[in-house]
Formats: C-alpha cells, structure tokens, sequence
C-alpha cells in the first residue's frame, strides 16, 4: 500500500504536456484493471483498494486541471481540458461496462468475506454495483458503444455550454463617460467600472454583465432603459436573441442535450431520464418529486401574489405607471424592502468586510464543532486565492481549504465547492487528508475599499463553507464515500443550507459583522429588520425556485425530441401554472441555466428544495437547544458532516434529529405559515 506524503497540489501547469501525462495515468489505470482481474480470489484487499488508488491518484491528477479551467480559463488549456474530457469519457464508459470487473464485484459481494466486511464496504460495493448498471455493463455491444458516443458527445457538449455562458458574459460591455447615466448604480460598483474602462484605456466607465454587476444595474440604476439595456443582454446570454444573438448560440446544444440523455436513459431501461436521474438519489419517485413541487408551490403562491399585488402598488405610489415589467422588479423591491424595513444591501455591506467575515466563520466553526482554522503558505493560481488548514478538536489536521472570492475574467460565475482531495485511511493504517475549493464571484476590493460583503454574499460564504465543511471533516476511510463523494444528490445541499442558517442570528452577527471604518457591529435594531426583511418576497422568490425545479424535470420527463421553441413551450407551460411574473418573450435565461444543462443538477434542481426541508428542519434542533450549542454542533458534525456517503440520507438525518424530517421549520423561516 501506498504512502501519501498530504503534499498541496501545485496549479502552475505546463498544459502542453498535460495529454500526454493523462494518457500515463490511463494506461496505469487499466494496467491495473488487467492485473487484478487476473487473481483466483476477489477480496477487497485484491480488488476494491488497488483499483480504487489508481483512481484516486488519477482524480488528484486532473483536480488542480478541471478547476483552473474553471476559475483560470484560457484557449490553450480549454483545448488540452476537451482533449483530456473526451479521454476520460472513454475511460470512465470502458470500466464501467467491463462484465469481467462487473462479475468480480457480484463475486465478492456474494463470498463469505462480504459478511466480514463492515456496513461502509457494504455502501461502497452495493454503489459500485449500481453504477455498474448505470454504465451499461448488461447491454449488447452495438448498445454498449451507442452508450459511450453518448457519454462522449455529453462531455462535449456539456463544456461547450459553459464556455458560450462564458464567452458570452465576458463580451458584453457597456461603455459611458456620462456618470448621470448612472445614478443610483452603488459606489463600489462605480469604483470598479472606472477601473475596468482605465485598464482598457477608455475614458469614464466600462460596466459588464459578471453578476455582482448586472445585480448592481438592475436593483439601484435609476435610469429604467439601463435597467432594461443590462437586463436584456444577461437575459439572452448564449442565446438567438438580445444584443449578441447568435454568437455564443446554446439553443441546439440544448435540444442535444435533452435528446442524448434521454437515450441514455432509454438505453439503460428507464422510460426516460428523470427516473435515470432518481436512481442515485433521496427523492423515492418522479411522482413523490413532482407532487412535492406542486403541494409547496400551492402554499406559496397566494403568498406570492400578495407580495407581486403590494409590489405594483408601491411603485405606483412612487409614480410608476403600467405594469412592472422584469427589468423593474429588482428595482422597486429594493426600495419597497427599503422603506418597509429600511435595509439596503449595499449599506450593509460597510459591516461585512470579507476578512471579518471569514474570521467570523471560523470562530463559530470553533464554537459549534470544536475546529480551528489558520492560514497558511501554499501556492495558488491567483493572488486573491487564501489557503487554510482545519484542525479537529484532537489537534490532528484535517485537510485544507482554498478560498478564492473575486470575480474576474475568465472564470466561471456563481458560486461552488470542488474536491480537490479527498479523506482515505489506506491499510496500512496512512491517512490521506481532503482539500475542498471554495469560489464565488464577489465584487472585489478596489485601490480605496476593501472587499465588502452584502448580506446575500454572507449567505453565500457560509452555504459553500457548509460543502467544504462536509467534505473536509469526514471521517470515513473509504475513499469513493468519504466528504461529498456517494452522498445522493438531493442530499447535498444539507450541510450547506443548514449553514445559511447561521448568518441570521445575533451571536453569530456580532462575530462576522465589524464595520470597515468604525469598527462596530451590526446594530442590534439594522439586524432586527433584517430578519425580519428575511421573509420578504418570499412567496416570490419560493415560485421561482419551483418554477426553474418543474421546467427542470418537466424537460427531462419529455419523450420526444425537444427544438428550443419546444423547451421554450415547456417554460411556458410551467409559468401559466406556478409563475406570478412573466418575463418578456424575448428573455431566455435558459440558455445560461448551466445547472440543468450542463451541471450535475439535471432532473436535479429540484433538489434545492428537497434539501432545504431537511437542512431547515436539522437546524431548528439547534433552535430549540441553542445556537451555539456544542453539544448540539457535536452530534451534526458526528451523525451528518463525518459520515459522507458511507449511509442512506434518511438514515443519517434520522439519527441527528430523532425523527424523519417535517416541512413546518422550511416554511416556518421563510414566513409561509398563515398566522
Ligand atoms: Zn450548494
């Protein structure tokens, strides 16, 4: 067994000879595929560990590869990434419908020494098995090839898709020597535009559609065409309409999409691609999915009408004639939020300095689960970039943690975690320690002021903090089930909307709040209208969750092929039965809808939701015996966090809260119960 020396990954890649290095961990991969299938006895010693170091060595590989593709993207390695997808595609498909490995599983979980082996080598196997299944390995040859053109074809056309989102954000500009033309636009915003138009050697400002930004144009510009001009191009991104029609196109990547995962699923027998994307996850059925959508979409719509109906009146106070149209909601919610509860996001940003945050974080993290984080030296692939090392309450290190904020050019919007390592206790007893990146897309610091965060940017860090969380602390020896890895989609989102939670409460306030010139924390009184600003609009905000949830599994449920006027009936079919707000015709955010296209939340996104009912009901044990309660942080951090995959969810959730989970606290913190 091997020896793991924990060294950090170095990011300063020489690409040209990454193929070719690739190709080596391929060969060993299968070298060692060849060697193990020729034993007389399978074993998990025999069988299951070296084939999954092999794997492992090459995921820690092409790790520090896929994610500077993402958050340092250039044409050089976007070329050597596709190249280097395409060989993994073949690779992945080859194993995974390769009877003889098949058989050897089926052997070992069949032989006497399954009984020897404990209930986390049972996951581990009883996964391996199903994923057998799932790549094919009982189909005909013909199949079997159909099957791998397809999971080729999908990689494809999966990276294609996110480079035309970002190619398509990083092109647009809006240029302006007119600051009248810009009113209301905050001044960090401003700062930035000013410094983004002298990098360019253009006098006065040059704005984009990265996200911080559009948010800024949208919500605070008073001038309504800017609002409509910047709507409108981040609305039809990759898209046939809007200012760039037709250059970064997503519309027949779209349609293929659909169609190849739709074969996918037939080929492996399902009647279509939902019931495909449900056989790894928590959700029992496609039926118990769309009826879960629809019932929370029933107690939310009233509430988001009301909220729609009291938005108009508003802006009609403040002269506004005519329905509001997209372009305007964001504007007058602000204000209507604003004069009801009188917070503002960018006021509050003065008392959210990135650093303070962070520092915030950790000594909660400190409280509720005993862990210490520092920062160390470590290269990275951007100055911005901090590293840190997580240390548990044994004083034992437990990984490390890379956290990069800033938006910036060629690098992916949002916000997410990646592994960049993960936990593995070989045999001989050596410990592999995680990794997890931490990104987002935050407005960065600029020449006068430092980082400040929005209150929604707080949510944000803890929501990915609570991935890094699940990934970082596990304690499970198993590689393929240990942190994030073999945990069911419709799961994953727990830990890290259950860390969302934190960020509303006073003890953990006066820990991440300082304000950047005086020091102070969040007044008591700014923070008592913020929670209850919480509730606002969230009627509103519900529906568009569950909107983007059904035309998700809706698209995906489709038996034929689907043209993008076909996806666009499917979008309006949904809005007629849940929206409260139509966007114009020409809008169609569904080209940048990454998440279900491209991402891992196909047939998926309803989990958002899904897991919001299990993190907000797993959090409301803490608000019954306290915020900051160890005891109580102890048994998330031992019955959720440290288990990984290694158990079913329920299980798990089971046995952190006593009971299987309730609705009530989900609807409760988002003020939909009729009091
Ligand atoms: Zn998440």
């Amino acid at each position: 067994m091997p020896t793991t020396t924990n060294a950090l990954p170095h990011f300063s890649l020489d690409f040209t000879t990454l193929e070719a290095q690739l190709d080596q961990y391929l060969q060993r991969c299968r070298d060692t595929i060849i060697k193990t299938l020729e034993q007389k006895v399978h074993t998990w010693e025999t069988l299951v560990e070296p084939l999954d170091l092999v794997e492992d060595q090459l995921s820690q590989f092409f790790s520090p590869v896929s994610h500077l593709h993402a958050v340092c993207n250039s044409p050089e390695l976007r070329q050597v990434y596709e190249n280097c997808l395409a060989k993994l595609s073949d690779y992945h498909t080859e194993v995974g419908q390769n009877e003889v490995l098949y058989q050897a599983y089926c052997t070992l979980s069949k032989s006497p020494e399954y009984a020897q082996l404990d209930a986390v080598q049972h996951k581990v196997i009883e996964n391996t098995l199903r994923d057998f299944r799932l790549s094919g390995v009982g189909l005909a040859e013909a199949k079997k090839l159909r099957f791998k053109e397809i999971q080729q074809h999908l990689s494809k056309l999966t990276s294609q898709f996110e480079n035309n989102i970002m190619d398509a954000t990083d092109h647009w500009q809006y240029h302006t020597t007119d600051l009248t033309a810009l009113a209301g636009i905050p001044e960090n915003t401003l700062q930035a535009a000013q410094e983004k138009a002298k990098q360019l050697n253009k006098p006065g400002y040059v704005l984009g559609i990265d996200f911080p930004t559009y948010y800024a144009v949208v919500t605070y510009a008073q001038s309504r065409s800017l609002r409509q001009t910047f709507y409108t191009a981040y609305q039809t991104r990759a898209s046939n309409h809007g200012p760039d029609a037709g250059k970064w196109d997503n519309s027949e990547l779209m349609s293929e999409l659909l169609a190849l995962r739709h074969e996918e699923a037939e080929l492996l027998g399902f009647a279509n691609f939902t019931e495909l994307s449900l056989a790894t996850k928590m959700a029992p059925s496609t039926d118990h999915v769309i009826r879960f959508l629809e019932d929370l979409a029933k107690r939310s719509k009233s509430f988001a009408h009301k909220e729609l109906k009291q938005l108009q009146q508003f802006a009609e106070q403040k002269g506004f004639e005519g329905p509001l149209e997209s372009w305007d909601v964001s504007f007058y919610s602000e204000q209507l939020k604003q004069s009801e509860y009188h917070i503002s996001q960018e006021t509050l940003r003065a008392y959210f300095p990135a650093d303070q945050v962070f520092k915030g974080l950790f000594k909660l993290l400190k409280q509720i689960f005993d862990l210490s984080i520092k920062p160390i030296q470590a290269e990275t692939w951007h100055p911005d970039v901090h590293v840190y090392q997580l240390t548990g309450a044994d004083g034992q290190s437990r990984g490390h943690l890379y956290v990069d904020l800033y938006a910036r050019a060629n690098k992916r919007g949002g916000a997410w975690m990646d592994d960049g390592r993960t936990r593995w206790r070989f045999s001989n007893g050596d410990l592999q320690q995680p990794i997890a990146f931490l990104t987002c897309n935050f407005a960065p610091p600029t020449e006068q002021i430092p980082a400040l965060l929005t209150h929604e940017d707080v949510e944000t860090v803890f929501h990915e903090m609570g991935h890094c969380l699940h990934h970082v602390l596990t304690q499970v020896d198993c590689v393929s089930v240990s942190g994030i890895h073999g945990v069911a989609w419709d799961a994953i989102e727990l830990p890290s909307q259950f860390m969302e939670n934190f960020c509303w409460q006073k003890p953990v306030i006066d820990m991440i709040s300082r304000h950047y010139q005086t020091g102070e924390t969040l007044p008591d009184n700014t923070l008592k209208q913020l929670q209850k600003a919480r509730s606002f609009q969230a009627g509103m905000m519900m529906i568009r969750q569950i909107e983007l949830a059904l035309f998700d599994f809706r698209l995906y449920q489709s038996p034929q092929k689907l043209t993008g006027q076909d996806i666009q009936a499917i979008l309006d079919q949904v809005r007629k039965e849940v929206a409260v707000l139509t966007p114009p015709a020409f809008a169609c955010f569904q080209h940048s809808f990454g998440h279900i296209f491209a991402g891992g939340y196909s047939a998926g996104y309803y989990s958002y939701k899904w897991a919001e009912v299990l993190s907000a009901d797993a959090f409301s044990r803490f608000e019954e015996e306290g915020i900051l309660n160890p005891e109580t942080g102890k048994s998330f951090l031992q019955t959720i966090l440290e288990k990984g995959g290694s158990a079913k969810p329920m299980e798990l959730f089971v046995a952190f809260r006593g009971r299987e989970p309730m609705i009530d606290a989900l609807l409760r913190h988002n003020g939909l119960t009729i009091t």
